[in-house]
C-alpha cells in the first residue's frame, strides 16, 4: 500500500494541474493515470480563454502549445451569410497535447509522484482499489472526466445533457480551395468560420486554415436524434475537397449537465469533467477545470477536517459564470437560424455578448442590454420575446444563487432544490 496526503485519479488538465498545485503547497501528491501520461487527457484543439490562466496560476501558453488566437471569428448564422464578427478577443487556441506535458512535467517539479498504466477501479474509505494495488490518501481526488470510476457515485448525465465534440486538424491539400471557400463566406484565411445552429440551436461546425493546416471544431447535443459533432465533421470534410488526412485530435462527450451540487463528501472530492464543472453555453471544461485544481489545492493546504469549503468557494467565487452559462446553453439550443436572425435584428445579439461568451463570461444579458433591444423585431414572435424573458430574468439569478451556496454542508440539499425551481 502507498501513502500520500492526496491521491488524484486521472492526470489530464484538471489533475495534472492539481498535483502540481498540491505539490507546491508542500503536499505529499501520487497522481494516478490510466494510459500512458503522453496519451492522458484532451489530445487536441481547445479554445480557451487568457484570463482562465491568470486565474489558475499557471503560465498562458506560448508557441508550439499556442496554436492561435485573437484572429477574427466569423459566428454565422446558421450557414450565412448573416453573422456576427468577433474582433480582438482573448480566446487562445491551445494545443491540449503540449499543456497536459507541460502541466504533467509542472506536476513533478514540484514534487509529485505521477504513475502511469494505473486504472482505478475504485474506492473503500479513503483507499483507491487499483489495477496495481491499494493507494491510501488522506485526501482522495477523483480528475477522472465522464469515463472514470465515479468515486462519488457519479451517474451519467442524460443524453439530452451531452454534447458530443470533435476537433481534428487536417492537412491542407488545395490552398486556392481553401481561399475560394473562405471567401465565398466573406472571411480571410486565418480566420474563424463558424457555421451555428446547423443541427439544433446548440451546434456549429467551425473552420480555420493556418500554416497549412485545416483545424476543424463540431459539437451538438445527439441525444434528440441529431447528428453528432463526429458526423458533422465527416459530412463537412466529405463536402471539402482542399481538406486532406487527420494530423491529429478526437471526439467524445463533455457533461454539459449542471455541476455537482456537492464538489466532495468527507475527504473525496470531484474536479473537471468528473464534477460537470463545464461552461456549458460551448462546452469548454479547461479554463473551469484549470481554477478549480487551483481553488482545491488552496483549500487543502489550511487542512480543513471535511471538503466542504471546496464545494462553497468553488460555487461563491466561479459557479456563478458557469450557472449563468447553463442559461444561456438552455436558451441557445431552442434557436433555430431564423431565431438567431430576430435577435440579430433585436441588437441582443451582438459582438459584445458573443465576445463575452467565446472568452467565458456572462454576457452582460441585464437591464442595459434590454433597454436598447429593438423589441420591434420580436413583436411578431412573442414564443422567442418570452424565452428571451427567461434568459434575461434566469441569468442574474443563477449568478445571485451561486453567491449563496451554503457555507454548511447540511443545507445544500435545500440549496440544490432552490436551484432547481428557479433555474428549470
Ligand atoms: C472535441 C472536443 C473539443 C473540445 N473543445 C474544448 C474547447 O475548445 N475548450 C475547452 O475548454 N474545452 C473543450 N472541450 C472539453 C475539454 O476537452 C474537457 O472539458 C477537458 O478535457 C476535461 O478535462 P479533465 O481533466 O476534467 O478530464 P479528461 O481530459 O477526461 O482527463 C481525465 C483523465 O483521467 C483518466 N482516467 C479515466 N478513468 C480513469 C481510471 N479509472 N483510472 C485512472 N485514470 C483514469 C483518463 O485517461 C484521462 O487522462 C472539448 C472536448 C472535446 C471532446
Amino acid at each position: 500500500m502507498q501513502d500520500a496526503d492526496v491521491i488524484v485519479v486521472g492526470l489530464g488538465t484538471a489533475g495534472a494541474a492539481l498535483a502540481h498545485h498540491a505539490a507546491r503547497q508542500g503536499l505529499s501528491v501520487i497522481g494516478l493515470e490510466r494510459r500512458a501520461l503522453d496519451q492522458a487527457g484532451a489530445r487536441w484543439i481547445n479554445g480557451v480563454a487568457r484570463w482562465m490562466f491568470a486565474e489558475a496560476a499557471i503560465d498562458a501558453p506560448e508557441a508550439p502549445e499556442l496554436a492561435g488566437g485573437g484572429h477574427a471569428f466569423h459566428m454565422l448564422l446558421g450557414r450565412g451569410p448573416e453573422r456576427v464578427v468577433v474582433r480582438d478577443h482573448e480566446v487562445l487556441e491551445v494545443d491540449m497535447r503540449h499543456l497536459v506535458a507541460r502541466l504533467q512535467r509542472l506536476a513533478r517539479e514540484s514534487g509529485a509522484e505521477l504513475q502511469e498504466g494505473v486504472t482505478v477501479l475504485g474506492l473503500e474509505g479513503q483507499t483507491v482499489v487499483t489495477s496495481s494495488g491499494r493507494f491510501r490518501g488522506r485526501t482522495v481526488v477523483d480528475a477522472s472526466g465522464l469515463a472514470g470510476p465515479g468515486l462519488l457515485g457519479r451517474t451519467r448525465p442524460r443524453a439530452s445533457d451531452l454534447c458530443v465534440a470533435a476537433q481534428e486538424v487536417r492537412e491542407l491539400v488545395d490552398e486556392r480551395g481553401a481561399e475560394e471557400f473562405f471567401g465565398a463566406h466573406d472571411a480571410r484565411m486565418g480566420e474563424t468560420v463558424c457555421f451555428t445552429a446547423v443541427a439544433g440551436g446548440y451546434s456549429i461546425v467551425n473552420v480555420r486554415v493556418s500554416e497549412g493546416t485545416v483545424s476543424l471544431l463540431t459539437g451538438s447535443i445527439p441525444g434528440d436524434g441529431r447528428p453528432s459533432g463526429r458526423k458533422l465533421l465527416d459530412d463537412f470534410v466529405r463536402e471539402q475537397p482542399w481538406i486532406g488526412r487527420t494530423l491529429f485530435g478526437g471526439a467524445r462527450s463533455i457533461p454539459i449537465d449542471r455541476p455537482r451540487v456537492r464538489l466532495a463528501e468527507g475527504r473525496v472530492a470531484l474536479l473537471g469533467d468528473s464534477a460537470s464543472q463545464v461552461f456549458g453555453a460551448h462546452g469548454s471544461g479547461i479554463g473551469p477545470g484549470l481554477v478549480a485544481a487551483r481553488l482545491l489545492a488552496e483549500v487543502l493546504a489550511g487542512e480543513p477536517e471535511e471538503l466542504h469549503e471546496y464545494s462553497a468557494r468553488w460555487f461563491h467565487e466561479y459557479g456563478g459564470t458557469v450557472l449563468a452559462a447553463d442559461v444561456l446553453r438552455r436558451f441557445s439550443e431552442s434557436l433555430t437560424p431564423e431565431d438567431l436572425r430576430v435577435l440579430l435584428d433585436t441588437g441582443l445579439m451582438n459582438e459584445v455578448t458573443a465576445r463575452a461568451t467565446m472568452e467565458q463570461r456572462t454576457p452582460p444579458i441585464g437591464v442595459a442590454l434590454l433597454a436598447q433591444t429593438r423589441w420591434r423585431a420580436l413583436v411578431a414572435r412573442p414564443d422567442l420575446a418570452a424565452r428571451v424573458g427567461r434568459l434575461a430574468t434566469r441569468t442574474p439569478a443563477a449568478r445571485l444563487l451561486a453567491k449563496s451556496y451554503p457555507r454548511s454542508a447540511r443545507r445544500v440539499g435545500a440549496w440544490s432544490r432552490a436551484a432547481a425551481s428557479l433555474l428549470g
